[in-house]
């Protein structure tokens, strides 16, 4: 066996697929000039490109974390979770929909609401979670966002919220048309 099939054979591993040597999601790539940037880097950053100023998409509690004083930040209604009260289904079900999306983005819904400070101000704050089926509007959605609501109208506190929806999620059908008129109600009754 000449020197250069023991080579092919396994003498030299090249690197690709899952065996990069560098922990997945520790690089990300800049979607405007390409750079490589360093995750945690960029996460000081606020996920603007240090290279070229773009300004990539930020996912809702770490909006919230950058937005209020550090370690200020209480969640509300954070142990509300999605039902497929329906049984709907699309081109797959609504229940594995809801799974996948909490798996890949880590939170149970697509709104983050709560309370906590900025420069010392008591607020209330949500922020609308887009990664998490298109940031759309469930019972759960409602719910975490009155209650925001409401706490900021008991402690006559503002109510700041980050909006990135793409509106009601269908999959929920009725019960999410509902909170239209539930979180309106909630507002009307600040104003
Ligand atoms: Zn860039």
């Amino acid at each position: 066996m000449s020197w250069l099939n023991k080579l092919k054979l396994g003498g030299i591993r090249t690197q690709g697929g899952s065996k990069r040597g560098v922990p997945e999601g520790l690089w990300e790539k800049c979607e405007n000039c390409g750079a490589a940037l360093y995750a945690p880097e960029l996460d000081q950053h606020q996920h603007v490109c240090p290279k070229c100023d773009h300004h990539m998409p930020i996912g809702a509690r770490e909006r919230l974390n950058h937005f209020l004083d550090a370690g200020s930040f209480e969640e509300i209604g954070g142990d509300l979770g999605p039902v497929d009260a329906l049984k709907f289904r699309d081109q797959k079900k609504y229940a594995d929909r809801i799974k996948a999306s909490q798996k890949a983005v880590g939170e149970l819904d697509a709104l983050v609401a709560g309370r906590g400070l900025l420069k010392g101000q008591p607020l209330c704050v949500a922020a609308f979670e887009f990664r998490f089926m298109g940031g759309s509007m469930g019972s759960v959605v409602g719910e975490r966002f009155t209650l925001a609501a409401e706490r900021a109208l008991a402690e006559r506190s503002a109510l700041v919220c980050f909006s990135a929806t793409g509106g009601a999620r269908m999959q929920e059908g009725l019960f999410s048309l509902m909170q239209m008129a539930k979180t309106s109600a909630a507002i009307a009754r600040a104003a």
